[in-house]
Order: structure tokens, then C-alpha cells, then sequence
């Protein structure tokens, strides 16, 4: 069976989302420029597809690197507690820094990281986000630049997983009720 057919609906196809990503690379093109050489933190694993589809429609020069975070565990609820899995291979104080995530939903794990990173005291620093669920901030946290608001739904695809699945699924979709309620049948 393939895994396409869990997938109850899309929430944003597959062309939405490239058309978005070069108006989100606009943005940054009038915010940067060669000598800010700015370092993109990709917030993993959700954000990988986003960065690498974003990286290339940037026109200035910057660097990448990559930071894992726990939010969720294998289930689709928040707790709140945060932990770095993986940090920072670069020194960014003094460094303009760009957060790049997938989703930010309570807003725990974005403040969480915005506070570790402020503490290195970067020379600047700002958050893109590919998806944004207001209704559900728990915490205040500045975020700059939005690729798509939506509802309270549990989302996947496009680098978003349920159960470390589905990340490679080309567009953003909500999966079956009986997919969340049965489980995927794996330990
Ligand atoms: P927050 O700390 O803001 O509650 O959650 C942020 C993290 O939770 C995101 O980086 C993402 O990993 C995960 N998350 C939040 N909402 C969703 C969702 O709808 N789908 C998936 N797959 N992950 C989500």
C-alpha cells in the first residue's frame, strides 16, 4: 500500500509552496547582502527541505549550519520541554544569524533556541518560518518573516513528519484520523 494513501487532504500543494519560498528569498535578498554573510541555522530535522528549496533562491553570500532540537517525541503533542540534540558547528557572536523552521506552533521551541542564541550574542538575529499556527502560541516570540499561516490541524509533509514518516512528501497534508489512531504499526 502506499503511503500516499493516508494522506487525507493537501493544506498547501506543491507549487503554492515554491511560489511562497521565492517571494520568502525576496525578502531576505532585501534584508542581506554580501557582506553581512549571514549564517542560516536550519532548525532539524523539519526544516531540511525548506532550507535546501530556500538556500537557492538567496543572492547574497551566507553560510548554513544545523541544530537539532526535541520537541515532540513520536507523538503530535507538545510538551513543552525542549532539549538541543545537535548544536551549532559555527561561533555565531557577532555573526547575523537566520533561524529557518518549519513550523512554529506552541512557540516553546523557538523561544527556547532564540534565548540560547541571544546568550552567544550574535550581531543580529531573525526567524523565518515556513508555517505558523497563531491560534496555538502559548509564548510571545518574534518571528519575522511567515511563509503560510494555518489552523490548529496536525500537519505533514514538506520535511514535516508524523513518527519520523512522511518528511519526503512534496507538499503540506493532514493525514487520515484512523493513521493518528492506529499508529503506523511500527515499535
Ligand atoms: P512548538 O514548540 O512551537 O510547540 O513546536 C515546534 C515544533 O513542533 C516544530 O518545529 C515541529 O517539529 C513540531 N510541530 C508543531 N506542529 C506540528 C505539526 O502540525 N506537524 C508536525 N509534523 N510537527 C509539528
Amino acid at each position: 500500500m502506499s503511503m500516499f494513501q493516508d494522506i487525507e487532504r493537501v493544506l498547501i500543494s506543491e507549487a503554492k509552496i515554491q511560489a511562497r519560498i521565492v517571494e520568502l528569498a525576496d525578502e531576505l535578498n532585501a534584508l542581506y547582502d554580501d557582506a553581512d554573510l549571514p549564517v542560516l541555522v536550519c532548525i532539524l530535522k523539519g526544516a531540511f527541505v525548506f532550507l535546501a528549496d530556500l538556500t537557492r533562491h538567496l543572492d547574497f553570500r551566507h553560510e548554513v549550519d544545523f541544530m537539532e532540537i526535541s520537541s515532540y517525541g513520536a507523538g503530535t503533542t507538545s510538551t513543552g520541554v525542549v532539549r538541543i540534540l545537535l548544536d551549532l558547528a559555527s561561533n555565531i557572536e557577532g555573526r547575523q544569524v537566520v533561524i529557518v523552521e518549519d513550523i512554529v506552533d506552541t512557540g516553546h521551541t523557538l523561544d527556547y533556541i532564540l534565548r540560547s542564541f541571544t546568550a552567544r550574542n550574535p550581531a543580529g538575529l531573525r526567524v523565518v518560518t515556513l508555517l505558523d499556527k497563531p491560534s496555538r502560541r502559548a509564548i510571545d516570540v518574534p518571528v519575522d518573516i511567515v511563509g503560510f499561516e494555518i489552523p490548529n490541524e496536525f500537519v505533514m509533509g514538506y520535511g514535516l513528519d508524523y513518527s519520523e514518516q512522511y518528511r519526503n512528501v512534496p507538499y503540506i497534508g493532514v493525514l487520515k484520523p484512523e493513521v493518528y489512531r492506529e499508529g503506523l504499526g511500527i515499535s
